[in-house]
């Protein structure tokens, strides 16, 4: 099967990337670190792995951080592209906003349900985790809530 070829780039045209994936899917993280980098009530990240992930123009600045990896950025206007886990090097995911046809994927989970806003109506038949997500694979998307598992733990 022929890999799909995805498009992006950061709010300033300057950084363009290029996925080549055979089916990527799209999830949606409602943690709160994952709201403080976005600025929004949640992220959507399409998980796909490094080299599946292609940066053809712009260049790249990136944030480290213990507690959601590091976060990989447009030096100019400072759109997020894509993150990597320190403990899955095997994985990366791209900030799905991104995309030049976003529309093209639904989300297949929604991960850190507990975090999310609740005013904020999702689709229907949504698949809800309370924390990080296990991927059909059987292998655990490691929420860049990561190792603090943030507030649902906080009572
Ligand atoms: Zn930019
Ligand atoms: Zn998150």
């Amino acid at each position: 099967m022929a890999s799909n070829l995805l498009r992006g780039g950061c709010a300033c045209g300057s950084v363009r990337y290029e996925i080549r994936a055979r089916a990527p899917r799209m999830f949606c993280c409602h943690c709160r670190a994952c709201q403080r980098q976005s600025g929004g009530p949640m992220l959507m990240l399409l998980a796909t792995k490094p080299g599946e992930l292609a940066v053809v123009s712009g260049k790249i600045a990136a944030y480290h951080s213990v507690s959601i990896g590091t976060r990989h950025f447009c030096s100019i206007c400072g759109s997020p592209i894509y993150l990597s886990r320190v403990g899955n090097p095997g994985a990366i995911s791209v900030f799905a906003g991104t995309l030049d046809h976003p529309e093209a994927f639904k989300p297949a989970f929604h991960a850190f349900a507990g975090d999310k806003a609740s005013w904020l109506q999702l689709e229907p038949g949504a698949k809800l985790f309370a924390r990080q997500a296990v991927e059909p694979a059987g292998r655990q998307a490691k929420s860049h809530g990561g190792k603090r598992s943030i507030s649902i733990e906080r009572k």
